[in-house]
């Protein structure tokens, strides 16, 4: 996971301190000395997250990262607060002014890699659904994320779980003000309030009687219905190894104790409206993207979505310099389905088809009907070699078993022809590469149709 991480401190030694040790864990640093500095750099879409010490001169970080915060250019890429030990206030006060994370100086390793790895790890899944957001924003869809930033990481409903009173009573005094609280003490009793219940939060002590938390973490985290909600865990200041492997789990922070209630409340209103934005995005994209660009035979995306979000994903590639590839099917002598069986069996093999289509890529592949009995795989992070077996098993998928017709009571054999094209370096386009994929189609069928055939830049 490689990431270009901004370090903004008015201390060059600081910079250079923080830039050494995250150069080692691989990532692009680049540093800033003012505030000025730092809000420019965003501003190009240079950077995928900011490290951002509080007290510069002229501008403070507090406003610099309001700025960051307000402009709707680098609203998206998460600031990390750098305060002083001594300063519990600024907490909050970072939290006023939008900050994602804190890290208190001296910086440990520990923090400043797990706090900066997990924040990567969000931003690139937040990252996918606003190009998704975007593209619908170039249909003329409403904005989807204008109304998704609203939301507010309070009355969040959480569950504690933590057997010790005096620990759980604490907990409940300092954010019950904002949030409704529930305590479990049982922890096998938890996963399943958990999987019952929607939370916003589940806070789990690692400080258990007979019970590893960590254990529980590991089972929230694998069991769908409670994957997506956060986990905060309580560890002991030198419970180092037992964190780690809880960040490994996917466990999405932790507080250390003695807990810092303004560190608490940071932490937890972050969480929970970090998880708020990302479910609203997902729902305002899904539900615009699914009624305007769907196809409703088959349910896969329509043309008109595939040439925008086409446009889009190869600008990415292209600016990230990473592979991209496009398969083009056609199933084979398919207007004799129709004539020989009826329209009506041709919509059931269309059915069918997407269906095999859907099972055989990746989520992050996108599927699509161009129109009749064409569709089109556009397939980022990927490269010609593994674009045609991608394709080779969607031939292999169709040609294997025979497609059901008239409501399953008789099936006929049913084949499909490919072409695969890839995204060559410097000016290749969106249209060039559908260009070759067709190229390629025409070869698969004027030599034999039911195969795979590839088409080079
Ligand atoms: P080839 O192997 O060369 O691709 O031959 P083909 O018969 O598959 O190609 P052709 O383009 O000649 O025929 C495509 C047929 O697909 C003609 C059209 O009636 C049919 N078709 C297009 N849209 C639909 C649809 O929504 N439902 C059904 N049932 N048929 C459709
Ligand atoms: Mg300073
Ligand atoms: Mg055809």
């Amino acid at each position: 996971m490689t990431a270009r991480v901004l370090v903004v401190d008015d201390i060059p030694a600081n910079v250079k301190l923080l830039q050494a040790r995250l150069s080692q864990e691989y990532f692009d640093v680049r540093g800033a000395t003012s505030g000025a500095e730092a809000l420019r750099i965003c501003d190009e879409e240079q950077c995928d997250i900011v490290l951002l010490d509080v007290m510069m001169p002229e501008m403070d970080g507090f406003e610099v990262c309001k700025r960051l915060k307000a402009n709707p250019r680098t609203h998206h890429i998460p600031v990390v607060m750098v305060t002083a030990l001594d300063q519990p206030s600024d907490r909050v006060k970072g939290l006023e002014s939008g900050a994602d994370d804190f890290l208190t100086k001296p910086v440990s390793d520990i923090a400043l890699i797990t706090r900066v790895k997990s924040l990567v790890r969000l931003k690139m899944l937040t990252d996918e659904l606003r190009m998704r957001a975007e593209t619908s924003r170039d249909l003329g869809i409403e904005d989807p994320f204008a109304e998704a930033a609203k939301v507010s990481g309070e009355n969040g409903r959480i569950l504690i779980v933590d057997d010790r009173l005096s620990s759980y009573d604490r907990f409940k005094r300092i954010l019950s003000r904002n949030n409704s609280i529930q305590i479990e003490t049982q922890p096998q009793e938890a996963l399943f309030r958990a999987a019952d219940e929607n939370y916003d939060l589940i806070i789990v002590s690692l400080a258990l009687e007979n019970f590893d938390g960590l254990r529980l973490c590991s089972q929230l985290r694998s069991l769908e219905r409670t994957r997506n909600v956060p986990v905060l865990i309580v560890v002991d200041p030198d419970d180092n190894a037992r964190l780690m492997r809880g960040l490994d789990l996917g466990v999405n922070d932790y507080i250390t104790r003695p807990v810092d209630p303004n560190e608490l409340v940071a932490r937890v209103v972050t969480q929970i409206k970090r998880r708020r934005y990302a479910e609203r995005l997902r729902d305002n994209v899904q539900m615009s993207v699914t009624m305007a660009v769907t196809d409703s035979l088959t349910g896969l995306h329509n043309r008109r979505y595939m040439e925008s979000h086409l446009q889009t994903l190869v600008e990415k590639a292209q600016e990230k310099r990473r592979p991209l590839s496009l398969l083009v099917l056609d199933i084979d002598h398919f207007k004799a389905v129709n004539d020989t069986y009826g329209h009506d069996a041709g919509d059931e093999v269309l059915k069918e088809f997407a269906r095999r289509v859907r099972k055989a890529v990746r989520g992050l592949d996108l599927a699509c009907r161009m129109g009749g009995e064409e569709f089109v795989i556009v397939m980022p992070e990927t490269d010609i070699g593994v674009a045609v077996r991608v394709g080779e098993r969607i031939r292999a998928t169709v040609a294997g078993d025979p497609f059901p017709i008239n409501g399953g009571t008789r099936a006929i054999d049913v084949t499909v022809s490919i072409g695969a094209s890839t995204l060559a370096a410097g000016s290749d386009t969106a249209e060039l590469l559908m260009k070759r994929a067709d190229e390629a189609l025409y070869n698969a069928k004027h030599t034999g149709r039911n195969r795979v055939s590839a088409q080079a830049a």
